[in-house]
């Protein structure tokens, strides 16, 4: 196949969305994990690998302001089930509240619940627990983490 950009390389790589031909120097390659946040992956978001066009068209925005929500995520306020002095004006919806399942890591774990809190523009993640459980993968068992929190809003006087 030639690719569809360059019409000079051939590649054994198709754009996941349209399906042309497109190599390795012309493709947009996502990194692994990229959009793994999102609670629902959409569709459209779903390949690794997209020629230019599609990468425009469907792509690039999302990803845009995927990269945003992150960084304001790294910048959450967390406050766990101890610190109930800290938070005990901060407001608590139920609507509110936050869980991640099945995470191999803990940090992460807790890096995805203040994603959630900046979906729903909060700026805060209060109430936070995290535990662990025992899962057998084969021969050897590994931790599973769980955390769970409700998202709010942290005013800095
Ligand atoms: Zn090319
Ligand atoms: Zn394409």
């Amino acid at each position: 196949m030639i690719c569809v950009s360059c019409q000079t390389a051939k590649t054994q790589l198709r754009c996941g969305s349209c399906e042309s031909p497109v190599c390795k120097n012309c493709a947009q390659i996502l990194d692994e994990g990229t959009f793994s946040f999102l609670p629902q992956r959409p569709k459209k978001l779903i390949h690794d690998i997209y020629c230019n066009n599609c990468f425009d068209q469907h792509i690039a925005a999302d990803l845009e302001s995927y990269n945003q929500t992150m960084e304001l995520a790294k910048a959450v306020h967390i406050f766990d089930k101890t610190q109930g002095k800290e938070t005990r004006l901060m407001k608590r919806r139920p609507e509110n509240r936050v869980v991640v399942e099945n995470c191999t890591d803990p940090d992460e774990a807790v890096l995805r619940l203040a994603f959630m809190a900046v979906q729903s523009n909060c700026n805060a993640v209060v109430d936070v627990d995290i535990s662990a459980t025992k899962v057998k993968d084969g021969s050897y068992s590994k931790r599973m983490w769980r955390a769970t929190g409700i998202s709010s809003q942290f005013r800095t006087k």
